[in-house]
């Protein structure tokens, strides 16, 4: 292990009162990383005292079950006291956390971990940048992220999706972070259109930063080959095109008129040349 990424200090452990409750400070302290998230620097500050994160919740007074609402919501007091346990500054402790997110960002900012980094994580680090929808690649060690639920480490993605995705991660960054609304209602769009192929329902904020990463990986891709070119992403998608997801194509452009009736053309003729059904009754 890395004997930066933990440096436990012996300091004297005078109690010390903070507001209503007088804390002793923990044995150990640990020194957060630059875009270390806070429940990560729990982890960490709580293995370097061989104790659990919840145990080290309740030594602060604060509730382990919401240990994934701090990174989100953390007030002066609840600050004070951890950071008097650990040792450090309150305003060290409020910068772990992620401040007022503008709306977009928040939407795209997973509220419970969903990706990490294979390297990293075997560190015991969680990073902030690891919860947003766009990040593609650790900005710490360059290894690329890897979902928390399924067995994506197993399985071998494409080259040509992996590369598009990547693509599309950083035009949705730059769509969600920018002030003006149009790419990224472009981008969502895009995605909403790959959730139907894949016969998805539901928000694509969500897909972008839920558990199936095959679904995460096609949208952001969709969002990389509609920039450039949206129309020939659905020529590209729409063979074995069903019903449901030319619904959603449908709705994916819907307040483009003319745009729509020219891509719903080149599905239905699409469709009419790769269904046997079709071709028959062509004969
Ligand atoms: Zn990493």
């Amino acid at each position: 292990m890395d004997p930066g990424l933990v440096a436990p200090r012996n300091r004297s452990a005078a109690a010390r009162a903070v507001g209503s409750v007088t804390l002793r400070p923990l044995p150990k302290t640990v020194a957060p990383l630059r875009d270390e998230l806070l429940s990560g620097w729990l982890a960490r500050l709580a293995a370097s005292n061989y104790c659990e994160i919840s145990e080290l919740l309740a030594h602060v007074g604060l509730d382990s079950r919401h240990a994934d609402t701090l990174n989100f919501e953390l007030n002066a007091e609840a600050a004070g006291r951890i950071a008097a346990a650990a040792r450090v500054s309150p305003a060290l402790v409020q910068s772990l956390i992620f401040p007022a997110l503008p709306q977009n960002e928040a939407l795209l900012t997973a509220q419970v971990p969903f990706q990490r980094c294979p390297r990293c994580s075997r560190l015991g680090l969680a990073l902030k940048h690891w919860r947003r929808a766009w990040a593609f690649d650790c900005q710490k060690c360059g290894e690329r992220l890897l979902p928390i639920l399924g067995r994506s480490e197993v399985e071998v993605q494409p080259e040509k999706l992996l590369r598009r995705a990547r693509s599309g991660a950083g035009l949705l960054e730059q769509a969600a972070t920018s002030s003006g609304s149009v790419d990224l209602r472009r981008a969502m769009r895009a995605a909403r259109f790959a959730m139907g192929l894949k016969k998805v329902r539901g928000d694509p904020a969500f897909a972008l930063q839920g558990p199936r990463p095959d679904v995460r990986l096609f949208c952001l891709a969709a969002i990389a080959v509609a920039r450039k070119r949206p129309l020939v992403k659905a020529v590209m998608f729409s063979a074995g095109i069903d019903g449901f997801a030319r619904v959603a194509l449908l709705a994916a452009f819907e307040k483009e008129p003319r745009l729509l009736v020219a891509v719903d053309r080149i599905v239905e003729r699409t469709r009419q040349r790769t269904s046997p059904l079709a071709a028959e009754s062509h004969n």
